[in-house]
């Protein structure tokens, strides 16, 4: 038979150790993407930010992308079914056997129980998940200074974290650009969805007893710092 790279799906079935899975919760702008970029190089995990695997959809035009932009370009949430077959297809990927850090999802209830089921079919659960908080206004004013970098999502903010030059990634070399949802009005939509819909997650995880709060109004590198502490892993 051939062989191919552990994944997900295979930890369980062999019975060693389950993979970690944790999740950043926080309003649009509170620093996830970054953070997440970040930690996951650190713990060696697979960063799955559920806005980046949309906005390669709708890069490739896929037909999940043509679909996700309609939603996405009013500042709506992506309708649970598709999102969370999305995400589900991402964590069977090899490089999740270890484990993963998720970015913007969950983003409802449904979705954190489909997650819930997902992990408990192979032994394990949600660890730790970090609630980012922050400012409204300040959410604002992050978003819309916020570029990305066209060829893997590197984000940058043109005052708080500027690439070395103007308009293009430090990483790949790729042009840099401004979300359409990053417009001032589809922040304000996004920004009252987080309320409606995802807020309601804080209690779920406080409930099972793995939220932890995480003070965003800080520099990256402080920011960076506590989390790894929640994440029990300490900064070096
Ligand atoms: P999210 O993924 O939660 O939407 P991002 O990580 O994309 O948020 O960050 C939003 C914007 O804020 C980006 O332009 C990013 O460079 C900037 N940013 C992130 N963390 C900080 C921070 N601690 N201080 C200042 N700016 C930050
Ligand atoms: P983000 O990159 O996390 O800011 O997400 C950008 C957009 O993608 C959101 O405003 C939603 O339209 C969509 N999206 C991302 N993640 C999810 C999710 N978990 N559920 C539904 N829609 C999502």
């Amino acid at each position: 038979m051939a062989t191919r790279s552990p994944c997900l799906s295979d930890r369980a079935s062999v019975g060693s150790d389950v993979p970690t899975i944790f999740v950043l919760l926080g309003p649009p702008g509170a620093g996830k993407g970054t953070q997440a970029e970040i930690i996951s190089k650190q713990l060696g995990l697979a960063h799955i930010s559920s806005g980046e695997l949309f906005r390669e959809n709708i890069k490739n035009q896929t037909e999940l992308g043509v679909l996700a932009k309609q939603f996405m370009d009013r500042g709506d949430l992506v309708p649970d079914d598709v999102t969370i077959a999305m995400v589900r297809a991402r964590l069977a990927q090899p490089d999740c056997a270890r484990g993963a850090l998720l970015d913007g999802f969950p983003r409802t209830p449904a979705q954190a129980e489909a997650l819930g089921k997902t992990l408990e079919e192979i032994g394990t659960a949600v660890k730790t998940v970090p609630l980012i908080q922050l400012d409204e206004a300040v959410l604002v004013e992050r978003l819309s200074g916020r570029w990305v970098c066209r060829t893997s999502g590197h984000v940058y903010h043109e005052q708080f974290n500027p690439p070395k030059q103007a308009g293009i990634c430090d990483v790949d070399g790729s042009e840099l650009y401004q979300r359409d949802d990053d417009k001032r009005e589809t922040v304000e939509r996004r920004i009252r969805v987080y309320h409606e819909q995802t807020a309601p997650l804080v209690e779920y995880y406080r409930n099972k007893g793995v939220l932890v709060s995480i003070n965003g109004d800080q520099p990256i590198d402080a920011v960076t710092r506590d989390l790894l502490a929640a994440l029990g892993v300490g900064s070096s």
